[in-house]
């Protein structure tokens, strides 16, 4: 794919980025400040969350997971910014992932905010992180993967990779629910809700016109792409919804994008287009691969002999397992468009398109 190099916006964010340490608080414009919250044993190092001043407090674009350390520097960094946790009026959060949501609950608990989130991921909330019936969803996860063709003898490693994560979360429900389109009552903010599901079925981002910002979340990152997987509880076709979502930002007269990880950056559309090419090579692969094999393939067949940024040997199970969800969300793409079929068993087989 030919090379594109997105611009950032913040040359001393950027550094601090590629140097792999983690940015200072920065002032981003008028009454907007970007707050680096650590996410330690993550590669992504930290959350950028996004303080917005208001007349009688802060807003906050994302909170970070739920660890002291995560909740001391989101403390610190509003110190920074001239306000104390105590001042947060709300926080909008982008998506449900422990990264983005974890950490809301212990905000709100000290400040009184209210918490915003888009009814699809809040219809999550319960199977994810609540003991009592998290097994149900790790059992669907299981027959899932299982469907997929994974190993027997990895099964239950696979379905259960995400428990480690989930005390980063604590698991309240939020107090508003934010639809497409709301437009959110922030004095001083003229700021627009974008369902953008794909990367999680309710994800958020938040545009500014007046200002041209965009808060893309996880939506629309500066260098890598996030995670668009089939599994137990995303839409039928996640892969079909993040393009369409991918269109609609492009649509956005935006200057500066403000994303939660990495740094933020400027020209949008270079940058969506870019990620949509890079969708529709990894389509063109995995077709060709299920083309190759005689007799069907498995999803786990198939991903495993996908092209990754790693040896396959040395993916944990974590990332195994967003692999295998990761291929299948392409291959539902493509038998929606009729361009391979699934042979439904135990498990299913991925054949090419009949001619
Ligand atoms: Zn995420
Ligand atoms: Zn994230």
């Amino acid at each position: 794919m030919a090379k594109f190099v997105v611009n950032p916006s913040s040359p001393a964010q950027y550094d601090a980025w590629r140097q792999g340490a983690v940015p200072e608080v920065e002032r981003v414009g008028p009454g907007l400040w970007s707050v680096p919250v650590p996410i330690p044993v993550n590669p992504l190092r930290y959350v950028l969350v996004y303080v917005l001043e208001l007349p009688d407090g802060v807003a906050i674009v994302d909170a970070g997971w739920n660890t002291d350390e995560a909740y001391d520097a989101l403390v610190a960094g509003l110190g920074v910014a001239g306000h104390g946790i105590a001042d947060v009026r709300a926080v909008l959060v982008t998506h449900i992932h422990p990264d983005h949501y974890g950490l809301a609950g212990r905000v709100r608990e000290a400040s009184g905010a209210w918490i915003g989130l888009h009814p699809a991921d809040a219809a999550l909330i319960r199977e994810r992180y609540d003991d009592e019936v998290v097994d149900s969803l790790v059992r669907r996860e299981r027959e899932m993967l299982g469907r997929s063709g994974v190993p027997g003898e990895t099964l239950d490693e696979l379905a259960g990779a995400s428990m480690s994560i989930r005390h980063l979360v604590s698991a309240v429900r939020p107090d508003r629910l934010i639809e497409d389109g709301d437009r959110l009552d922030l004095p001083g903010w003229d700021l627009r809700a974008l369902w953008t599901p794909g990367h999680s079925p309710g994800h958020l981002c938040f545009v500014s016109p007046e200002r041209r910002l965009l808060f893309s979340g996880d939506h629309v990152l500066a260098k890598i792409t996030p995670i668009v997987a089939v599994h137990p509880q995303s839409r039928p076709n996640p892969l079909a919804d993040y393009l369409d979502s991918l269109a609609a930002v492009r649509k956005l007269d935006v200057e500066e994008v403000l994303p939660a990880h990495e740094y933020r950056f400027r020209d949008l559309t270079g940058r969506v287009d870019h990620v949509t090419a890079h969708h529709e090579e990894r389509l063109a692969e995995v077709e060709q691969v299920v083309g190759a094999a005689t007799g069907g393939l498995t999803c786990w067949e198939v991903a495993v002999r996908l092209t990754w940024s790693r040896p396959w040997e040395t993916f944990q199970a974590f990332a195994r397992r967003a692999a295998t969800n990761e291929t299948l969300a392409h291959l539902v793409w493509l038998a929606e468009r009729g361009r391979v079929t699934c042979v439904p068993g135990e498990p299913d087989r991925w054949h090419p398109a009949a001619p």
